[in-house]
This record gives C-alpha cells, structure tokens and sequence, in this order.
C-alpha cells in the first residue's frame, strides 16, 4: 500500500556562513588579536588602542604622519626597476613588479624627496614593506644614492625610514652592491658634515640593516621593531644556542647600545623635530 511508504528524504547539510568582520571597518590586530575599529586605528597613527601594537605603515602614510602637510614633494620617480636576469622563480621578476606597483602605487620600494619637519628642511627616503618585502634592489640603491648627494649638496639633513626584508634576490648580485653604494654616499655625506637620521620600522633586516640603516648619526626604532641580519632561527642553527628572549627587538639592542632610542610612533615628528633643531 502505497501511503504507508515513507518518502524518501534527503537530508541536506547547510554549513553556517562564514561571518567576517568587514576589512574596511574592522582590522584585527597582530598584536593582542583584538578587532578594531580602523578610524580609531587611523586617528591613533595605526598604533593599537588596546597593546600599542605599531602596525606597518606604507610610505605614503608615513610620509603623511612625519612631513609638514602639503610640503613633501617626490624626486626620482623617473627611476624604473628592470628585469635584466629574466628572473623567474615561481612567476617573473616583471609579473612581480608589475603587481606590487599595482598595489602599493610605486614604482619600487622607496619613496624619495623633500619636505619640511616643523618647517626645518629635509631629504627623507621612506620605504615601503609592501612593496616585496621592502627589498633593496638597483633602484633604490640607486635613489638613496642620489637623494644623499642631494642632500649633501643643499646641505639639509637626510632622514631615511628603513623597513625591508633585505636584498631583491631577483636582481642577484647586483642588489648587493647597493649596500656598498649606499654606505658609501652616506660617509661623503657625513664627511662633509651632514646629520643623518636613520629610523627603523618593523622589519628592519638582511642587507639593509648591514648597511645603510645602522650608519645614522642618530638611530631611532617603532618600539618592538625586528632588527638585525639574519633571522632567529639561521642564527640559532648556526651557533648551536637559544637566543634570549627579545634577541632583535628594538628594545634589546637600545639595551646593547645598537641604537639609541625607541620612540612610539605619537612622538616620532615631535622627537625628530627636537633632534634636528638640536643637531642643526
Ligand atoms: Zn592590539
């Protein structure tokens, strides 16, 4: 008898979904994995409420907390990277170079030009992590070549924001003779009196944190920015020893004398300002 049979049913599994905090409202922070609201981020110089956590800036929006309002104006950007290996690892150099410009709106990993500090002169350089990794290739070896002896030239201090993985490895050896390059213009520049101010950010490493990031008159760092050459983790496989803790945070090498002063970002303008009038 047909009524008795049962229907066949079949059972759907429906997954709840997936809520995510809206990315232009909310940022969740790396710091204490609290959400945030990104104006009050923005209105605290992207520093955490909660933790003080720094987040990484682009160099837009550092050059737009440091400089004077309307006084940066960019030099250099005539100066394009160019994929003279034919590079390819898992995509090729000009791919990789065409997306990161897309997305960060440089044409490499450094922003150089002139502004004012409090209406004191300056030739800044301010780069930028999420343009790959930061990393220091022909171009802005070159750029921080050229804004040096401009600098030296004007006579106005030069003030560079460092945050870089270290070498472009897409540009092989050439990316190291940046480091020489680079130091090399900067010791001209001091012997012929310049002042030099060189501010780590989170991450500060490889082959710019061998060169011209540790060469500043004055060193200042974000407070627990990553600084040094290689990773913890090369560095314990090479010398057999757990490293302390804290090992390559600003606040370790302030504590070894590395640098000479960790500023929370609220301060830096203030800080450098006072610096530049004082070294002037
Ligand atoms: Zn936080």
């Amino acid at each position: 008898m047909n009524w008795f049979r049962k229907p066949k049913y079949t059972t759907l599994t429906v997954s709840p979904p997936q809520i995510k905090p809206p990315s232009n409202i909310w940022v969740k922070c790396d710091g204490c994995g609290e959400l945030i609201y990104k104006n009050e981020l923005e209105n605290n110089f992207m520093v955490c409420i909660k933790c003080n956590f720094h987040f990484r800036l682009s160099a837009k929006e550092r050059i737009k907390i440091t400089l004077d309002k309307g006084s940066f104006k960019e030099d250099f950007t005539e100066i394009h990277p160019v994929d003279f290996l034919g590079f390819y690892d898992t995509k090729g150099y000009n791919e990789r170079l065409i997306e990161a410009s897309k997305n960060t709106g440089c044409s490499d990993a450094i922003v150089c030009g002139y502004g004012k500090i409090d209406k004191k002169p300056v030739a800044i350089g301010v780069m930028d992590f999420s343009f790959m990794g930061g990393s220091m290739g022909s171009v802005v070896g070159e750029k921080i070549t050229l804004l040096v002896e401009k600098a030296t030239e004007s006579k106005i201090p030069l003030i560079i924001f460092s945050s870089s993985g270290g070498a472009r490895i897409q540009e092989g050896m050439v990316s190291l003779i940046q480091m020489a390059k680079t130091s090399g213009a900067i010791s001209y520049f001091k012997k012929n009196g310049g002042f030099y101010l060189s501010a780590l950010t989170d991450p500060t490493t490889g082959g710019v944190a061998a060169s011209f990031a540790l060469l500043g008159d004055i060193i200042i760092a974000e407070p627990k920015a990553l600084i040094g050459f290689a990773g913890p983790r090369v560095i314990e496989q090479t010398i057999r020893q757990h490293l302390p803790s804290g090992f390559q945070t600003s606040e370790f090498l302030l504590s070894h004398g590395i640098i000479d002063m960790v500023v929370e970002r609220k301060n830096l303008k203030k800080t450098i300002s006072s610096l530049l009038t004082f070294f002037s």
